[in-house]
């Protein structure tokens, strides 16, 4: 202890961490303007760069990441982005979005692993999933009941002159 007593050390200690801490936040207040200027001067490169991240994570995501249910697997293996709908043919350029990756085998989908599926545009995706899960007979029955409306309302106008 460099100091005759214990108050005297103490006050010294104290005086110590008050300087330090005025030095830090000094410090801390010239780093943090000098960012602020920086990033200022920078900003269109700044702006930039987080542009190419974010295109890139979201290329990233759409060739390699899988969603099921709510779970989300990434660093599976999709084929190849297309850019058009494989069932209708519809075109999607740019970073439009529109196109999911339909598949249909779960057990595919781990991380490294290659998925087997198509690129389908949003209509065709429900299309699909409506073939997987057997729904296909809502087709059937909407065009029968079509065509009994049709029927029926064929058969009112005839009979409704009659009623007049
Ligand atoms: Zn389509």
């Amino acid at each position: 202890m460099p100091y005759s007593s214990k108050e005297k050390q103490k006050e010294y200690d104290h005086q110590r961490n008050k300087h330090r801490q005025a030095y830090f936040q000094k410090q801390y207040q010239n780093r943090k303007s000098y960012l602020k200027a920086y990033y200022q001067e920078h900003k269109e490169q700044y702006k930039a760069r987080n542009k190419k991240r974010r295109i890139a994570l979201r290329e990233y995501g759409r060739n390699h990441a899988l969603t099921i249910g709510t779970q989300r697997i990434s660093g599976v293996f999709k084929r190849p982005y297309t850019g058009y709908c494989e069932l209708c043919g519809k075109v999607f350029d740019g970073e439009n979005r529109k196109l999911a990756y339909h598949h249909w085998d779960d057990s595919d989908v781990k991380p490294g692993k290659k998925v087997k599926g198509i690129w389908v545009c949003e209509k065709c995706h429900r299309v699909c999933d409506m073939v997987e899960r057997k729904e296909l007979y809502i087709i059937q029955r909407y065009l029968k009941l079509k065509r009994m409306m049709n029927r029926k309302c064929k058969i009112q106008e005839k009979i409704k002159p009659e009623l007049n």
